[in-house]
């Protein structure tokens, strides 16, 4: 089983704020997905608060905040400015780099949270 990654684009009526609520899996290779519902979300009128809410991803791959251009203001709060799109608050994960899949079948390299070493 692949990395599956599900959103959900949450917009208030008046248009004045729009979440972008992220399940499943967010890997360098499957977040570019998200870049057309970010850039149609900066269509929103200039003072609607955009956020990208990640707290129910499974997983997510520190290579796609660096490639977001994250900068962190809390423990699980931060600031994206993604080049061509512009800046956005994100939230993030508790556990953002372990793999909720577990072992996934046929991967040749399942990935797992670490183990300590045997004594
Ligand atoms: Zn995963």
């Amino acid at each position: 089983m692949e990395h599956s990654l599900n959103v959900c684009v949450c917009l208030d009526t008046d248009m004045s704020s729009v979440r972008i609520e992220v399940r499943g899996c967010v890997t360098a290779r499957n977040y570019k997905a998200l870049l057309p519902l970010l850039t149609r979300a900066k269509g929103l009128p200039a003072d609607a608060q955009i956020s990208l809410d990640l707290r129910e991803a499974a997983h997510l791959e520190q290579d796609v905040l660096d490639a977001l251009g994250y900068t962190a203001l809390g423990e699980m709060t931060g600031q994206l400015e993604i080049a061509g799109i512009g800046s956005m608050s994100i939230v993030l994960p508790p556990n953002p780099g372990v793999c909720m899949q577990g072992e996934l079948p046929g991967s040749s390299q399942p990935i797992r949270p670490a183990q300590p070493a045997a004594a």
